[in-house]
């Protein structure tokens, strides 16, 4: 039967990534080795990552003076890598999840930190909109994309401040305006490859700002210098990395995704919207086009489990919701089509004509 992929990461791939990358597992082009054997330092494997870079930066458009990286340590490193580079006394962070309270809370070891506005008394359902970031911090840190709660930021802040947004989850899926930021990073395992490597974009002239010592491997100049090659780099994932980074390419970059990733949530969010069973979690104007969260209400609410076991028996898997929060989660990422959308739309009509 085929699958219906809704995981929220590491989730959905092209089959064209995943074609790819298990040739290259089997001989990378055409070198009679497997891409899990080659040196990162043949001309081979160069060509790979120097070819990645060069898409990362026609797809998202990335104005001269900004580096890309790929290293390893999940978004989760850039919590602390971002402060221990950026932050010299100050910086703002708008509480809109778990995942911004991570990076808050290890940019607490480094410096003075102001939470502009949190959404968190209402289990991070919106995203904070009356705000006053001062114009005293280094950098003002967004999370874009909220993966557990399904909301988004979908256009960049206009602060006096160079922002640093944490893009894992919605990277790739809308234009972005790459000049406002200091730094964009994003863990691969969302919209690009599977886990194990890091997406970063940097502003050069942004670093050597911080007067503590940094140790080498946490220094983002150290992987600027020898080009994401400091030391060994995850092969593996960049190698996919740059298949996606193809096929986005092939269907019309980043333009083409949000269209599409547009049309797939409205289908979704419709369903939701029309359903006497089903309803939303987020705030409607702050709704994720690449989470979307959902319960049952709650005279319907013992259910659960039953909706699951319906769905999976249609191929559905990955819907169950994050634990803080419970519930559906469908991750609508851009590797997701459209007709699976359909079939889970389906599957959710009929389990409510058949109560
Ligand atoms: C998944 C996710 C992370 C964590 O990524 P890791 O690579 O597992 O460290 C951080 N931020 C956001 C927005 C995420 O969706």
């Amino acid at each position: 039967m085929k699958k219906h992929n809704f995981y929220a990461g590491p989730s959905i791939l092209s089959e064209f990534t995943i074609k790819n990358t298990a040739d290259a597992v089997m001989n990378f082009n055409g070198t009679g080795l497997s891409i899990l054997e080659i040196s990162h330092r043949s001309k081979e494997f160069q060509a790979v990552i120097d070819e990645a870079n060069a898409l990362v930066k026609e797809l998202l458009e990335i104005p001269s003076g900004y580096e890309v990286l790929f290293l390893g340590g999940g978004a989760s490193l850039q919590f602390c890598m971002i402060p221990y580079n950026f932050l010299k006394t100050k910086a703002a962070f708008l509480d809109t999840g778990v995942w911004a309270s991570k990076a808050i809370k290890e940019a607490k070891l480094f410096g003075e930190v102001d939470v502009v506005a949190s959404s968190k008394e209402a289990n991070y359902t919106y995203i904070p909109k009356d705000y006053v970031v001062p114009d005293d911090v280094d950098y003002f840190h967004i999370t874009t994309n909220n993966t557990i709660y399904g909301t988004e930021l979908r256009k960049d802040p206009d602060v006096k401040v160079p922002l640093i947004g944490d893009m894992s989850s919605d990277i790739f899926s809308r234009r972005i305006d790459v000049s406002k930021y200091d730094a964009i990073y994003a863990g691969a395992q969302k919209n690009l490859a599977p886990s194990g490597v890091t997406l970063i974009i940097v502003k050069q002239e942004a670093l050597g700002k911080v007067d503590r010592v940094i140790p080498t491997m946490l220094n983002y100049q150290t992987h600027i210098d020898k080009g994401s090659m400091f030391n060994t780099p995850p092969c593996l994932p960049i190698y996919s990395a740059l298949q996606t980074l193809k096929w986005y390419k092939s269907l019309g970059g980043v333009e083409a995704m949000e269209k599409v990733g547009l049309e797939k949530a409205a289908h979704l969010y419709d369903a939701i919207d029309n359903s006497k069973i089903f309803v939303g979690t987020a705030k409607a104007e702050d709704r994720s086009i690449m989470n979307v969260c959902f319960v049952l209400r709650p005279e319907y609410a013992e259910l659960e489990k039953q909706f699951i076991d319906f769905a999976s028996e249609r191929g559905i898997v990955g819907i169950k919701g994050h634990r803080s929060v419970g519930g559906f989660r469908a991750s609508l990422y851009n590797a997701m089509p459209m007709e699976s959308v359909k079939v889970l739309i389906q599957a959710m009509k009929d389990f409510e004509n058949k109560l």
